[in-house]
């Protein structure tokens, strides 16, 4: 495990992130994560922790609107959130992520699009360390 950081594009949001150097990641075909080509890296609370930006942070919710879509209000770009699948930990984008600390990216189709097939239980296992 080591500590990745990262951050929105204009740079007001920042944040530290616990994870190994080759990442495990899935990309999702649900319809917003389609359209944001978001890269999940599912990470427990404990393993996360926002640096700076809070303030810049507007959420959007929909559906069962228990995912909390963060997104800086100045760039747009949503670099972590809370998901539906984690509602007590985060998906950091790991295209967002400071590409010097990540070795390599390995990416996992995920079918988002039936959620609660993949999700029988109503949320997902932390898998990653
Ligand atoms: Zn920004």
């Amino acid at each position: 495990m080591i500590t990745h950081t990262g951050g929105c594009h204009c740079g007001r949001v920042r944040f530290e992130v616990l994870a190994p150097s080759k990442l495990e990641v899935s990309e999702c075909n649900c319809s917003i994560c389609s359209k944001a080509g978001y890269l999940h890296l599912i990470v427990p609370a404990d393993r996360f922790r926002l640096l700076s930006g809070g303030e810049a942070l507007t959420s959007y919710a929909f559906n069962t609107r228990t995912a909390k879509h963060l997104f800086c209000s100045v760039c747009g770009i949503k670099s972590f959130y809370v998901p539906r699948s984690h509602p007590d930990g985060f998906s950091v984008n790991a295209r967002c992520l400071d590409p010097s600390t990540v070795e390599e990216v390995n990416i996992t189709q995920f079918n988002g699009r039936e959620w609660e097939q993949q999700y029988p239980k109503g949320r997902g296992e932390y898998t990653q360390g």
